[in-house]
């Protein structure tokens, strides 16, 4: 299909890493000329799946995180995916507020983030095999104003 771009990043899944994630795919959807707000959905989105694949996925063990993205037309699709622990329950993790690390000031916040910020949000995960978030961003959908970067 014309009019389409991919990557795909894999790193460690250590904390030191959740910037440069947010950095990378930032730089490769700035090509599709994003709002500020637009990049700033997407950084955060990002941000919060590859937290959640260090913190609750790899937990005190280690392993990769990988991240695919593609651009199909105005379109991101993104996966973050994880070879950890995986949820058990995913409806329920879902839920706001819902967290399973209440002591570790964790609010259950994340999914909602993700889903406020995006727009679909699809989570798979397979327990003891590990998680993929999938999110789609669609660019230009919003007020059409013109506070573009460059
Ligand atoms: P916050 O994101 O607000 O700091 P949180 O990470 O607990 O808190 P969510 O991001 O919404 O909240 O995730 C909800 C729950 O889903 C987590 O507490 C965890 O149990 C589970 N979870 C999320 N992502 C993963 C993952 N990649 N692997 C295993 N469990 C996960
Ligand atoms: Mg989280």
């Amino acid at each position: 299909m014309s009019n389409t771009n991919e990557m795909q990043v894999e790193f460690d899944g250590i904390g030191e890493n959740e910037g440069f994630a947010r950095v990378v795919v930032a730089a490769f959807v700035s090509q599709l000329n994003p709002t500020l707000e637009e990049l700033g959905d997407i950084k955060v989105a990002v941000s919060e799946a590859v937290t959640n694949a260090i913190i609750h996925g790899y937990e005190k063990t280690r392993g990769k995180v990988r991240i695919h993205a593609k651009l199909q037309e105005n379109r991101l699709i993104i996966q973050i995916m994880d070879s950890g622990k995986g949820i058990d329950d995913v409806e329920k993790a879902m839920e706001p507020l819902f967290t399973t690390k209440p002591e570790e000031e964790r609010s259950g916040m994340g999914f909602s983030f993700m889903e406020a910020f995006t727009d679909e949000l699809k989570v798979e995960s397979r327990p003891g095999e590990g998680t993929t978030v999938t999110m789609v961003k669609v660019m230009g959908a919003g007020n059409g104003s013109d506070d573009r970067i460059d």
